[in-house]
Formats: structure tokens, sequence, C-alpha cells
């Protein structure tokens, strides 16, 4: 295929959550947009959990559908290293679980109906910028897609940022993740189910996750350790006579977002731009919302002038970071520290958070954990757990 020199067509590249959404955004502000995948299936492989928050699939403008949605969620229990679970549940449904595959293909396909141009079997490997001030992305063993602008959705792992003259995330900071969908499994309830110690998941967690009646989907991701042991002592202990179905592996990303989401006719989103939440690796609400955001401002970017069109990319870090960076920043601080704690330090946290349990459950956002966050802070009882939560975090730097 020959170049195009189309300079106002906006060149999205990965069609996940984050690309689908940027790509059908900037089509319905009248932009002419393609959509690269990589993948010859749109969200084939799936690598995700699929809890979502019904709040932030509002915000994504996406009714729960029969297609995708699996089961809705009433609350969570948490596993403290030692002694009893803790129940935290809502009064309504807080989330829904989604079959990824499933969600991804409906976002694309709505895409492609807003007039969005799909191409899969499409691996970008360069980004370019032409002394005519346009952009371009060279396919691995394919043409050459020129545009005005360009939106990096491609996830985790990019380095199309690095080549458009920004830092990426710090990949070295992905944590392993395994998963598995278990099945002949026994009855299963409306709530997520979260494992906590050094036994099950060090310095991160595992989970359970009801998909259907005699279903779930179980997994964890660990600093530390053989996350394939991690994972078959879980299973074993909890669900010994469970069939594994099928397993998928990913990597969570806990290493906070870049600096800067935009250099000239560029912008990044979601994964690729490490918009997630620390605490749990998060990220479908964030990078779907960011994608709108990005989408909006690159179909006005690209029908201004090349002068001006700083103005709307920088408009866009500012937006996004309005939206979600101070949740972000106090989640990531709260992940730093909950990464070096001792079990003995997280019973104790546990036992903390019990007695505070009515106050979380009305103040708690899945999204928005900062505020929580915060306020458990001033507790009495979780500032005397400073000391020690400031020596485990040192031993854990040194172990
Ligand atoms: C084990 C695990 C469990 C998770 N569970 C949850 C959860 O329960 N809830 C939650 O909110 N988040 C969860 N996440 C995080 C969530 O999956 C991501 O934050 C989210 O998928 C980010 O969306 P994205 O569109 O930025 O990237 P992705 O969903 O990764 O999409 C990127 C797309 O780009 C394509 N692509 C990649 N490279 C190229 C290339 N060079 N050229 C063309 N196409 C390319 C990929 O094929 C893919 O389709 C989990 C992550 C893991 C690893």
């Amino acid at each position: 295929m020959e170049p195009s020199s189309d300079e106002k067509r906006i060149i999205v590249v990965g069609a996940g959550v984050a690309g689908s959404h940027a790509a059908l955004e900037a089509a319905r502000n009248g932009a002419k947009v393609v959509l690269l995948e990589e993948h010859p299936q749109v969200g084939v492989p799936s690598h995700c959990s699929g809890v979502v928050s019904l709040n932030g699939l509002a915000m994504l403008g996406v009714e729960p559908q029969s297609v995708f949605a699996q089961r809705t969620i009433q609350g969570a229990v948490f596993h403290p290293p030692k002694g009893e679970p803790l129940e935290l549940r809502t009064k309504q449904p807080v989330a829904v679980i989604i079959n990824r595959t499933r969600f991804d293909q409906y976002l694309a396909k709505n895409a492609v109906a807003g007039g969005v141009e799909l191409h899969t079997k499409m691996r970008v490997s360069r980004f370019e910028r032409y002394p005519d001030r346009t952009v371009g992305v060279s396919v691995q063993d394919g043409p050459t897609f020129k545009a005005g602008m360009m939106i990096d959705a491609s996830g985790a792992g990019s380095r199309l940022p690095e080549q458009a003259g920004l830092s990426t995330p710090d990949w070295s900071q992905l944590l392993p993740g395994l998963q598995y969908e278990l099945g002949d499994i026994q009855k299963q309830g409306d709530m997520v189910e979260l494992f906590f110690g050094s036994h099950r998941a060090p310095g991160f967690f595992a989970w359970s996750i009801p998909t259907g009646d005699h279903s779930a989907r179980v997994g964890l991701a660990s600093r530390k350790g053989n996350v394939k042991k991690l994972l078959d002592d879980l299973v074993k202990e909890f669900w010994p006579k469970s069939a594994v179905e099928a397993t998928k592996s990913g990597s969570v990303l806990v290493s906070g977002p870049i600096d800067k989401c935009w250099s000239e006719n560029f912008l990044v989103v979601g994964d690729a731009a490490s918009q997630v939440k620390q605490t749990t690796g998060g990220g479908i609400i964030i990078g779907g919302y960011s994608g709108i955001l990005a989408g909006r401002t690159a179909a006005s970017a690209v029908k201004a002038p090349q002068e001006e069109r700083w103005r709307f990319l920088m408009a866009y870090d500012r937006e996004w970071r309005e939206k979600f960076g101070s949740d972000l920043r106090r989640m990531g601080i709260a992940h730093k520290l909950f990464a070096g704690l001792s079990d003995e330090t997280l019973n104790r946290l546990f036992e903390g958070v019990r007695e505070y349990l009515p106050e979380i459950q009305e103040v708690a956002d899945m999204d928005f954990q900062g505020k929580i966050i915060s306020r458990m802070l001033r507790k009495k009882k979780f500032v005397g757990l400073l000391p020690r939560v400031a020596v485990d975090s040192i031993r854990a730097i040194f172990s």
C-alpha cells in the first residue's frame, strides 16, 4: 500500500479498551480514523480478570450488556495472611465481571459502526515523523500508514512513546501474573475474594472472581516467588476439586503514569502510559476514559494549524490528570508501603480495617481509592502502625 499523505487522518495503534474508545471518539468528532491491531482477532488473547465498577462503566458511557457481562458483584472478602476473613458487602451491586475478549470486540464493533477503519494483523513496529510534519507508522512485514496525528494505545510494554520522544513507564516494574479459569467449582456467590500474605502472593495479592454459578477466574500477581506454584497451592487449598479449563498469563502494571503523555502530533493512552491503579493494576476505566479524552483532543488538534496543536495535546494531559492524577498518586504511595509489609503488619492492618468497616463501606470507591486511603491514614490505629510499616519497607528494600 502506498503511504497516504492524508494529514487529517488519525492513526490509533491497538484495539484494546483505550484504543477503541479513542478511535470512536475521534470519529464522532469528525476525524478520519484508522485503528491498527496486531492480532487477527480483537480481544484475543485476553489477560485480564475483567472486574469493572458499574460507576466506571457509566463514565465510559457503556451499559453492561449480556454479550460481555458475566456477573454482578456486591463486595469483596479479604483473606489476611492469618485469621478470619473480612467481608465488605455493599447494599447494591458495585461491579460487574466482564469477558474481556467479548468486551473489546463489542467496543471495536462500535468503533467500526461509528466510521472507524479497523485493520487487524497489523503489528506496528515503528513511529516516524516526516519533514512535512505528518507522522507515520511502519507495520512489520506490511505497509506504512501516514497521518496528521497518532494515538498509541498498544498497551503494556509499548516502545512507541520512546520513539516519539517521551519516556516509557518503568517496564522493569511489571509484576508477573497468572490466572486460571476454573470450572466444576463449588457454588459461587456475588463477592470477589482477595488473598494476602507472603505464602500466597508476596508484595501483591491473589484473587478469585466468580464468572458463573460453578466457575471462577482465579489468579495472582507477585513480586517474588514462582507464580505458578503459588497459584497451584492456592487452588489446592481452596478449590481442590475444581478443573483448570484455561490458563492465562499477563503482566500487572504498578509503576505509575509517565510524566508527559504527548509530543508533537502524538498522544499515548492506557497501559502504554501506565494509566493504572497501582493498588490493583486495574486500568480498564482509567484507560478507557483517557482514551475518550485523547480521541476528542486528537480530532480537534488535527483540524488546527500545526503551530497551535500543542495547546490541544497539552490539554489532554491536563484533563486526564485532573480526573485521576491525585488518586493515582495516593494509590502509588499506598502500593509502595503495602508491597513491603510483613505478614504480621498485614494482619494488624486488616484488624484496623475491621474496626472501620462501616466507614469504609460508605466512602470506598473502586476507581477513586485516594479518598479512603487518605482518610484511613489519619486514623489513630493506622498512624500507630506507621513505624512498623517503615521498618518493613526498609527490610524489604534490603532483602
Ligand atoms: C492478570 C491481569 C488482570 C487484570 N485485571 C483487571 C481487572 O480486573 N480490572 C481492570 O480494570 N484492569 C485489569 N487489568 C489491567 C487491564 O487489563 C489493562 O489496564 C487494560 O487492558 C488496558 O487497556 P489498553 O487498551 O491500554 O491495553 P490493552 O488492553 O493491552 O490493549 C492493547 C491492544 O494493542 C494491541 N497491540 C499491542 N502492540 C501492538 C502493536 N505493536 N501494533 C498493533 N497493535 C498492538 C494489543 O493486541 C491489544 O489489542 C488486569 C491486567 C492483568 C495483566
